[in-house]
């Protein structure tokens, strides 16, 4: 019997391995049409029902209402951060408008850099004081009076916060970088204006980003956005107004199949809530290893922790690629190790990184 590799990256990340089973089998031939989905028209009717079944398929999983719109783009989160203030700006008077965000890690220090290009940007809280190790208090965010709409991180990826609560923040659009913990969690989309994600992280193939948008949002875009990039032409064609990553589609639809079969986004809750329980509670019950952020701002998805002596840390890393333990090693900003525990992880693969981190610990106290 082979050791089962357990991948922990942060993204691109692990699928579902009966996906990658389906993909392989049908991957020179779907469904008898001859073809392998990279190989078919977009504007077919194959492909147009692998999009529409996606599109459905999501619909169903993140209960998203009629009056939301869900668009399949291109050019990752990051791209979204420039695509949302070319789309949103122009709402409001006067100009140029405000963005209020909410700085909580490396995430939203991104998104905050890039819409400053578009517009004024308010940083109404943020933790970097304590080094993002917890999320501002609602009660102390200083909102401003117009904005055009506040974004937040709603899951640290890097710094490994994640929002337990949905902020509530009036009339103005909450604007979501879902990212990295998109259908990990019930969430109430009527309470957001846009939810954006790349695909990599809980979705699928890098390519794809994940638009939802509440419709009075669209038909905004400031006359120099790309056509390409604004959700008015995007919305108005279906997602095909220009070739869209049909490969990367395919692939989300099937892990969208997949979190059906397995009941939906409150049972990957469930489960999700259960595992991040088993790796925090070992983390706090030892004096080896150590994670810093606030007990109620930790991340579900990305947990980051440190060994206590730093010194061996290549020996961790070069221990756990023996045991199967892959990807572990922190992001370059934060140090350390990070293990990122996605939808597709099983409770098998964070056991089998206790029982390494346990046999490390004895071995080097
Ligand atoms: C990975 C990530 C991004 C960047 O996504 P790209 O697809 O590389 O542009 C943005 N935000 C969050 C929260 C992420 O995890």
């Amino acid at each position: 019997m082979t050791t089962p590799i357990y991948n922990f990256s942060p993204g691109p990340a692990l699928l579902p391995p009966e996906v990658l089973q389906q993909a392989a089998a049908e991957m020179v031939n779907w469904h008898g049409s001859g073809m392998s989905v990279m190989e078919m028209s977009h504007r077919g009717k194959e492909f147009m029902s692998i999009l529409e079944s996606a599109q459905r398929d999501l619909r169903t999983l993140l209960n998203v209402p009629s009056n939301y719109k869900i668009l399949f783009m291109q050019g990752g989160a990051l791209a979204e951060n420039a695509i949302i203030p070319m789309n949103l700006v122009g709402r409001v008077s006067p100009q140029p408008a405000t963005i209020d965000f909410i700085h909580t890690g490396a995430w939203s220090g991104k998104s905050i850099k890039e819409a400053a290009k578009y517009a004024k940007v308010n940083v109404a809280a943020s933790s970097e004081g304590q080094k993002f190790q917890t999320i501002p208090d609602r009660a102390l965010w200083q909102l401003s009076k117009d904005a055009a709409y506040l974004h937040i991180c709603s899951n640290e990826t890097i710094d490994g916060l994640e929002y337990h609560f949905t902020p509530d923040v009036g009339d103005v659009p909450l604007v979501a970088d879902m990212s990295s913990h998109i259908l990990s969690r019930v969430i109430d989309v009527s309470r957001y204006g846009v939810i954006f994600a790349g695909a990599q992280k809980n979705i699928g193939p890098a390519g794809l980003t994940i638009v939802i948008v509440r419709e009075d949002l669209i038909g905004h875009a400031l006359p120099y956005c790309p056509s390409a990039f604004d959700w008015k032409i995007v919305a108005d064609n279906d997602s095909m107004y220009n070739t869209p990553p049909t490969y990367a589609i395919y692939i989300a639809g099937l892990v969208f199949q997949w979190l059906l079969r397995q009941g939906g986004v409150a049972v990957m809750e469930q489960k999700n809530i259960a595992k991040a329980a088993l790796l925090y509670d070992y983390l706090d019950s030892t004096n080896f290893y150590r994670n810093d952020v606030a007990k109620d701002c930790r991340s579900r998805m990305n947990a980051p922790f440190f060994l206590r002596d730093e010194s061996l840390n290549d020996a961790f890393l070069a221990g756990a690629k023996e045991a199967g333990l892959v990807q572990l090693k922190g992001h370059k900003s934060v140090g350390g190790m990070r293990a990122s525990i996605y939808n597709a992880m099983p409770i098998e693969g964070i056991e089998a990184l206790l029982a390494y981190m346990r046999k490390f610990a004895d071995k080097n106290a």
